[in-house]
């Protein structure tokens, strides 16, 4: 018997029509888990570096966490994996909300998509029956709509449905599949689901999932919901209100938006608006969030409630969550009353949050510039908001300019040349980032930004504070009740961290302890990426209620599988190397690991080597970033070895690259 998974996943052939039920090795689970770490091993064996994004040969895999189904609260992450057609690099996106328990309880790990459908098509899951079912009648129309349309005509109201808009049917390389309150939005996987005809994918499930020892696993829950309710009563005082508590940060309920709006860049992340957050934009952004939003939601058996319903006047009432509430109104200089309306078009046309703002940001600087004209831009409205619109609708159709655009900044200026490429200053590995331009380097955010191969930094972070504390005492009752902590270590690392001096950024923490942190940080999303938790209540906050501590517990009485802080640490690195291989057998190598160049207006280019010189070293990584022979045979992928020999990559018998790295950056 199969516990806390199915042990099956679905196989559709879109090419031929085919759908297939297939057993999974239950060795797999022990080396890489689930979720993230099985969907890489299989991107891994069956998508080869010659495949393109848009290739039939590239799969589209929607997997379900570990844990997911199980009574483990907030676990109802689904890891939709594939080669990202902005990054050409492996993409890994989660989605909250409902689907990847229901996939477990129809009987089903993962869904893995291949070939290309000829005509628009849904998938319809009910337990047993599987059908690929004509879309037809649903071309063109909106991720929310599309849901809503399915439901009704299946009959099935408790249907839960990943669907794209338009913009994946148009491929734009920012296109996300929405589902339910939540969406996998990062590195254009919509675009690669509408390159293979798949309108939605729908599941129904209605069985169980076995535990294998179902008393210890329901304590262990019950020790989880117990401390929720200790830390949502007792928040973590001297940091700012959104990093006190837990869960995503919970935009949908704070009103304080001081923080994000004087801190991060507004414009395609070019200005700081240091006084913006007044007495007055507060009351009347409360205002208008209060008007709004009608309810505050919550993904699958999760009491935390990040997302909300939103109710814009004269707009179909939508869900959302964390920061793309900001994202469009700072992208635009404009306010609430905005963002809150044109999220909701972006939402049904389903495109990413962060990137698609930032793109028409882009855009319009180009145009103030003289780099794009009114020939580029017919018709375009005179004022702010109006631009904006004009923009989102062309893009997500693909005309004109809009056609451009859809591929993405890094992509878009290269194509519109004459110095376009000074405006696309805010990506790492060719992906928009978050708009924030600070001072003094970070060397510990330079780390996760250089080298994290989620490719989005506010999926990396956690686990220690953002910033020093100023006064002693302070640090000394923060680390009192710190016990998520993997070694002793971190409190000593935190304690002596001073916002000034000697032991003060970008020399403190040092470098050995910046590895040691990241690798920290990372490991725990890594963990949670297997498991389909959600990192609101794991890797992102301060002194979550799951960690490296109870992790194993979890995994033990709930799958069976023997398991160890140690082995947990191998098994997560294991899978972490796995996706830094297929990376590396995609091009990647030292010289994409940078942070945008301007990320920080003071930079140590010395620190900034042997940062990444002494990170590589600890991850058992050659000088060129590449994973090598010997640290590949400790975690048992000497298979991979092989590969990197076979296709000189690596030289057989010596951990350093048989060839220089050529000067290009990953296939242009
Ligand atoms: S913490 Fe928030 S985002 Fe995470 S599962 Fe719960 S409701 Fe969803």
């Amino acid at each position: 018997m199969r516990y806390a998974e199915t042990g099956i996943n679905l196989e559709i052939d879109l090419s031929r029509g085919s759908i297939d039920r297939v057993e999974s090795d239950p060795r797999d689970t022990e080396l890489y888990l689930g979720g993230l770490g099985t969907n890489a091993k299989i991107l891994w064996d069956r998508v080869p570096p010659e495949v393109e994004p848009f290739s039939p040969e590239n799969l589209l895999i929607f997997g379900a966490g570990l844990l997911c189904g199980t009574p483990a609260t907030g676990c109802n992450r689904t890891i939709v994996t594939t080669i990202s057609p902005q990054t050409k690099l492996m993409a890994f996106s989660m989605m909250g909300g409902f689907w990847a328990p229901e996939l477990k309880y129809a009987g089903y790990d993962k869904v893995i998509l291949r070939g290309k459908s000829p005509d628009l098509v849904y998938i319809w899951i009910n337990n047993d029956t599987v059908e690929i079912r004509d879309a037809s009648h649903l071309q063109g129309k909106g991720a929310t709509e599309t849901a809503e349309n399915l439901r009704q005509e299946l009959n099935e109201p408790k249907a839960q449905v990943a669907a794209i808009g338009l913009a994946g049917e148009n491929r734009v390389y920012f296109a996300s599949i929405e589902q339910g309150r939540s969406s996998a939005s990062r590195q254009g996987i919509g675009a690669v689901m509408g390159d293979k005809g798949v309108k939605a994918v729908v599941v129904r499930g209605t069985g169980d999932i076995n535990i294998a020892q179902p008393a210890e696993y329901l304590e262990l829950c019950h020790e989880v919901l117990e401390y929720i309710k200790f830390r949502n009563q007792n928040p973590i005082p001297g940091v700012m209100t959104i990093l006190q508590g837990l869960g995503s940060p919970q935009e949908m309920a704070t009103h304080d938006e001081k923080w994000h709006t004087e801190n991060f860049m507004w414009g395609n992340s070019r200005v700081r608006r240091r006084d913006f957050w007044t007495e007055e934009v507060k009351r009347a952004w409360t205002e208008t969030m209060e008007g709004m939003r009608t309810r505050l939601i919550s993904c699958y058996n999760c009491p935390m409630k990040c997302g909300a319903t939103i109710s814009p006047p004269g707009h179909p009432t939508y869900m959302m969550k964390c920061f793309s509430k900001l994202t469009y109104t700072m992208a635009a200089m404009s306010d609430l009353d905005f963002g809150l309306k044109i999220a909701q078009h972006a939402t049904e046309y389903g495109v990413d949050g962060f990137s698609t703002p930032q793109v028409m940001a882009f855009a319009l600087e180009l145009y103030e510039n003289g780099i794009l004209t009114d020939d580029d831009m017919p018709g375009m409205p005179a004022e702010s908001e109006g631009r904006f619109y004009w923009l989102l609708d062309r893009i997500v159709r693909r005309e004109g300019i809009g056609d451009v655009l859809a591929n993405g900044t890094y992509w878009a200026a290269k194509e519109i040349g004459n110095g376009a490429e000074a405006y696309a200053h805010n990506n790492i590995k060719k992906h928009e980032q978050l708009p924030l331009k600070l001072s003094m380097l970070n060397p510990v955010y330079f780390l996760m930004y250089a080298t994290g191969e989620k490719i989005n930094i506010t999926q990396i972070e956690g686990q220690f504070p953002q910033a020093p504390y100023p006064k002693s005492e302070h640090r000394e009752a923060f680390v009192k009740d710190w016990f998520q902590v993997p070694d002793e270590k971190f409190k000593q690392y935190f304690l002596d961290w001073e916002p000034r001096g000697e032991n003060s950024n970008p020399y403190y923490p040092t470098v050995q302890m910046s590895c040691d942190i990241v690798d920290w940080q990372e490991k725990m999303h890594y963990i949670d990426d297997a498991l389909g938790m959600c990192a609101g209540l794991s890797s992102f906050p301060l002194k979550p209620p799951y960690h490296i501590h109870n992790y194993p517990k979890f995994i033990s009485s709930g799958t069976g599988i023997d398991m160890d802080e140690e082995k947990l640490s191998q098994a997560a690195k294991r899978y972490r190397t796995l996706v830094r291989a297929i990376n590396i057998r995609r091009g990647l190598r030292r010289k994409d690991d940078q942070p945008p160049e301007n990320h920080w207006k003071k930079r140590f280019p010395e620190l900034e080597e042997e940062l990444l010189d002494t990170y590589y070293k600890f991850k058992g990584w050659n000088r060129e970033g590449i994973p090598t022979k010997e640290s590949l045979h400790d975690l048992e992928l000497d298979y991979v070895s092989e590969d990197f020999i076979q296709r000189g990559i690596l030289a057989d018998g010596d951990d350093a690259p048989a060839k220089e790295p050529s000067a290009e950056k990953v296939q242009e």
